[in-house]
């Protein structure tokens, strides 16, 4: 890999990153791509392209089935890719890491194992308000199927959460708290660590939503002591399709499969199936295996560039578009908290989002305009919809000039 785009004394060379995805360097409708969704999916450097392609021309097979070459060498890989996996989120045991579709999956993994299987009708799951759809709807599921509790803890105006709240709402009735480690809809990045110590301190488990946190900080499952961790491998470089559950060895160990099929077994009989160990017993049928080779292409990448360059980088691209953003007539960002990351959600007098958002694509400017799968969010600010730009660390000052100049234009256009 050719990563060249850091000096850890100098922090990190974005033009020099900016090289590295070759997606950035087009026009659309004649104007340079300024790509600021980031939130949704992000684009994907040479080195994870490059990867899959070899893969493909060289590797290709599938995993665990065959003696013969091909099917070692992508065995190897994509055991290899969970090795990278381990490291990067520094879980204990590559046994712990569950290859899924995505963050989606992940989730309704432990809602469908975990939960379904150890769960009583009365027991309670807490949530925040600022969650992504996947991580309510899997619980209000079980709450018809099981008779489960969904507890949500509030937020305030700035949209952070109300800690005195979520201690109200703790008792020895919670068993799992599912919580986001950074909103996608606000950009409010939850004290995590403090919820996980006051969960475990009265018997509860905790599921981390990392799907966003995951691509713009340092992620230590063990220092977090976490019980499960998921995240999506396209919001962090990779491939769409694959994503990981990360679980505590014990916790794994004792959930049944949560899917039947090719794989997940040691030996199948009319008499009885015997289950195979971790973490193949959740991985029914053959995986995204290009996808997962990506995946640690992806990680890779990150990991050479460093996890904290890149966190700092887009902390001081986060103030500053956040003070270009505000001299904005009649913009009002929504999602204010002390403690935020790479997401600016915002309205604008009298201006519709999807109005704006289209005027902003005719300029080359890609944002997200809607309730991004968090309803209740929008629902609480008394808005239908927000216009969000989310960063990653290619943006660069000269995307948000652009994104400024594109909303000044479109709202001069509209009024
Ligand atoms: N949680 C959060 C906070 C998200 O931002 C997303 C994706 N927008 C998800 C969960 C779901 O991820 P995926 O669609 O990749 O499964």
């Amino acid at each position: 890999m050719t990563v060249v785009a850091i000096s850890k004394q100098k922090g990190l060379d974005v033009e020099r990153v900016r090289a590295d995805f070759p997606v950035l360097n087009q026009k659309i409708s004649g104007h340079p791509l300024v790509y600021l969704d980031n939130g949704a999916s992000t684009q994907k450097p040479s080195h994870v392209i490059d990867t899959i392609k070899y893969f493909y021309e060289h590797d290709n097979s599938n995993v665990h089935r065959g003696i013969h070459t091909l099917s070692q060498r992508a065995t190897d890989r994509f055991e290899g890719a969970r090795k990278t996996v381990q490291h990067f989120i520094n879980a204990e045991s590559e046994a712990e890491i569950i290859f899924t579709s995505g963050t989606t999956e992940s989730i309704n993994l432990v809602a469908h194992s975990f939960v379904r299987s150890s769960f009583a009708a009365g027991d309670e799951v807490l949530i925040s308000a600022m969650e992504h759809h996947s991580n309510i709807v899997p619980w209000q599921l079980l709450e018809q199927q099981i008779g489960l509790k969904l507890k949500v803890i509030p937020i305030n105006d700035k949209g952070e959460l109300i800690y005195e709240e979520f201690e109200k709402l703790l008792s020895e009735k919670t068993k799992l708290l599912a919580i986001t480690q950074l909103s996608n809809a606000l950009g409010t990045i939850t004290p995590l660590k403090k919820m996980i110590d006051a969960a475990h301190a009265v018997g509860a488990k905790v599921l981390v939503d990392g799907a966003q946190a995951i691509a713009h900080a340092e992620v230590d499952v063990q220092a977090l002591d976490c019980d499960f961790y998921a995240f999506s491998g396209h919001k962090i470089f990779s491939p769409t399709g694959v994503g990981v559950l990360y679980g505590k060895r014990a916790l794994l160990d004792a959930m049944p499969p949560y899917k039947g099929g090719g794989d997940m077994i040691k030996v199948v009989s009319f008499s009885g199936t015997e289950f195979n160990e971790l973490p193949y017993k959740f991985e029914a049928g053959t995986p995204n295996i290009a996808g997962v080779v990506g995946l640690a292409a992806g990680l890779d990448y990150v990991s050479e560039i460093g996890i904290n360059v890149i966190a700092e980088y887009e902390h001081e691209l986060l103030e500053y578009a956040t003070e270009k953003m505000l001299a904005i007539e009649g913009l009002r960002i929504i999602g204010t908290a002390a403690e935020k990351a790479s997401i600016i959600s915002f309205e604008i007098d009298g201006i519709h989002a999807s109005d704006l958002g289209t005027l902003l694509d005719s300029q080359g400017v890609a944002i997200r305009v809607g309730h991004h799968c968090a309803m209740p969010v929008m629902e609480f600010f008394g808005v239908s919809a927000t216009t969000r730009a989310s960063l990653a660390f290619y943006n660069n000052k000269a995307d948000i000039d652009a994104l400024v100049a594109a909303v000044n234009k479109a709202v001069s256009m509209l009024r």
